[in-house]
């Protein structure tokens, strides 16, 4: 498994459709300061159903949206698509290639797809869980998070070796039994 490409639309700096292609081996992006490095990083994480703006180092949800330059007509919506390689079928559903994507309108009204097909958060929640993907999984370090995991409880640093170890799922359907 892994992210073969990213599509950005309206998505903060990116105001037009802009596909990110990854190729085998170590991808780097490079660019002068506020030229939208972090915001790849911030689309990939609001995709995976990140739900705090401040997260995204916004004030509000909206703040997600390209907001229009001077010559640039601000966006009614944002999409984001990551488009994973899943020939070895890491992620449980049977298909070679899995496209997880969300679409935000300026109103706040948010949708989630799975392979074209309107789902809920927790439905891509739980194929993704244990595969490393996520806005908490540890595919994403952010600034800082290397800090936090060092100075944070033996309680919480046991999760993260838990979602690396791929048993998180089973605590997680251990908790919904008790929930029931
Ligand atoms: P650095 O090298 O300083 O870390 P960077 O390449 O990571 O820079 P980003 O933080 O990704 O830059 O991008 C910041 C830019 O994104 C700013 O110019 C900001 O105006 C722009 N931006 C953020 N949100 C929006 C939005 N909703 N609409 C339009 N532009 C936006
Ligand atoms: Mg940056």
């Amino acid at each position: 498994m892994f992210l073969r490409k990213i599509e950005i639309n309206g998505f903060k700096s990116f105001a037009n459709r802009t596909e990110i292609l990854i190729n085998s081996g170590v991808t780097g992006v490079v660019g002068p300061n506020g030229s939208g490095k972090s915001n790849i990083a911030d689309a990939i994480r609001w995709v995976l159903g990140e739900q705090s703006s401040k997260n995204l180092r916004g004030i509000k949800m909206e703040d997600v949206i390209f907001n229009g330059t001077q010559n640039k007509a601000k966006k009614a919506f944002c999409e984001v698509a990551l488009y994973f390689d899943n020939e070895d079928r890491r992620i449980p559903y049977d298909y070679s290639e899995i496209v997880i994507a969300r679409k935000m309108y300026r109103s706040g009204e948010s949708e989630y797809f799975l392979n074209g097909a309107s789902v809920r958060l927790k439905d891509i929640l739980d194929i993704i869980r244990d595969t490393g993907i996520g806005k908490e999984g540890y595919s994403i370090v952010g600034q800082g998070r290397i800090d936090e995991i060092l100075a944070s409880k033996p309680t919480a640093r046991r999760k993260v070796f838990e979602e690396a170890a791929g048993i998180m799922k089973f605590r997680t359907r251990k908790e919904e039994a008790e929930h029931k």
